[in-house]
């Protein structure tokens, strides 16, 4: 019935679900648990009119032309520029943290004296890890960066993690810069924005083809086995040779024979308010204050007139059940080491190609998923 499987709905499976069926005109069966397309992007009307992202906010960023043109097939775009602000002593400053924040939090002298330093030091518009930073000979910059270590990282990351942050890997740590610079924006990838109606309905595009037989809110496991010991895969009780690309977690696949990976989850909780705006930018993060990390608020991100608002506090929490979604891979060196031996389960079946976030436990942003379905597309079945 099916030339190949593909379990998951994310970019990473609809990529590969998309070119298969349009490129190689073959016959794809997509099996996805959630009710709906999208995985971690999707998107929503809310009862206010307002769109929201139902897993937290997406915003498109990057430089890789060909991921962005690959989107861009599927829909117009909205420019838009991300900006981030963090609560810290009282005062809200931009982030990543730049020479705007440092004049915000610092007395005037001090800072300028910081400033003058960092600019002999790097070259305008460096992003400069705090690890470096706290390398350095100077006594100021070293101050700097333990105080945005302290102010800004340490605890958020705490928030995030439930681990110190010298028990992750740098991958984490390289995610928070100091900026050398006054540009206020999150990103400064060339491409910048979100689809003009969404992600869902960028989905819906993609997936729209008679040879793409969906099976939302179905667990792949109820259908599709991979047997340990003879190597087969089963599909419908049937052995299936076709290709099956695997987008979810691989301790799940593998009824978790090395224990559980850990992946952190979220508790997300939506709040409509009844004013025209609760805050100045989309998203403020809270590093030290109260138990969620960041609020967001949606109609910054895809304007709408309305006078209420809608809003989205993210809660960190252990995944602990499998109701709870797993949103990021915990890289410590002993989940990257279990990741390992999941992977060289895998290996057992030589149809069986797992990618994506979740099943390469990698912290792969949008464009990285498509980059990396794509590839495989072209290394697999070209
Ligand atoms: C809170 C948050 C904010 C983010 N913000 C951004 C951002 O601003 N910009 C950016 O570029 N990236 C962002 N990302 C990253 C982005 O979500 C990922 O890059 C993208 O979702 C990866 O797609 P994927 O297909 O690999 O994984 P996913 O989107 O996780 O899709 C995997 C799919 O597989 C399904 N699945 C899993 N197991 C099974 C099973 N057994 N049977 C059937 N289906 C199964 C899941 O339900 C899910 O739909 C963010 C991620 C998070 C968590």
């Amino acid at each position: 019935m099916f030339d190949c499987v593909v379990v998951g709905s994310g970019f990473s499976g609809a990529v590969l679900a998309e070119r298969i069926a349009n490129a190689r005109r073959k016959r794809v069966l997509m099996v996805e648990k959630r009710p709906h397309l999208g995985g971690n992007c999707a998107d929503e009307r809310h009862s206010t009119g307002i769109l929201v992202h139902k897993y937290g906010p997406h915003i498109f960023h990057t430089d890789n032309k060909r991921a962005f043109d690959y989107v861009s097939r599927f829909t117009e775009w909205i420019p838009y520029q991300h900006k981030v602000l963090a609560y810290v002593d009282g005062n809200t400053i931009p982030l990543p943290f730049n020479l705007n924040s440092l004049e915000m939090l610092f007395p005037r002298d001090l800072a300028r004296r910081i400033e003058l330093k960092l600019l002999a030091r790097f070259s305008y518009g460096t992003r400069v890890s705090v690890q470096d930073l706290l390398r350095e000979d100077d006594e100021d910059l070293r101050m700097l960066a333990n105080y945005v270590f302290e102010k800004i990282f340490k605890n958020y990351t705490l928030k995030q993690w439930d681990l110190p942050p010298d028990q992750l890997s740098g991958e984490v740590m390289a995610r928070v810069p100091i900026v050398v610079g006054k540009d206020n924006r999150y990103f400064q990838d060339r491409y910048q924005g979100v689809p003009a109606e969404g992600y869902s309905a960028v989905f819906g595009r993609m997936l729209n083809n008679p040879r793409i037989h969906i099976l939302l809110n179905t667990d792949a496991r109820s259908i599709l086995n991979f047997d340990l010991e003879s190597g087969k895969t089963f599909v419908f009780g049937q052995e299936f040779r076709g290709l099956v690309f695997y987008t979810g977690a691989l301790d799940d696949l593998f009824d978790r024979v090395y224990g559980p990976l850990q992946y952190r989850s979220l508790d997300l909780r939506f709040e409509t308010l009844e004013v025209a705006h609760f805050q100045e930018v989309a998203t403020v993060n809270y590093p030290n204050d109260y138990s969620f990390t960041r609020i967001t608020e949606f109609k910054h991100i895809h304007p709408f007139e309305t006078n209420r608002t809608v809003i989205l506090k993210e809660y960190p929490k252990a995944r602990e059940t499998e109701a709870d979604v797993p949103y990021y891979p915990v890289l410590s060196v002993q989940e990257v080491d279990k990741h390992r031996k999941y992977i060289e389960l895998t290996k057992r079946f030589p149809n069986l190609v797992p990618l994506g976030r979740l099943a390469e436990f990698k912290y792969y942003d949008m464009d990285d998923a498509i980059e990396r379905a794509l590839t495989v597309f072209e290394e697999v079945l070209m």
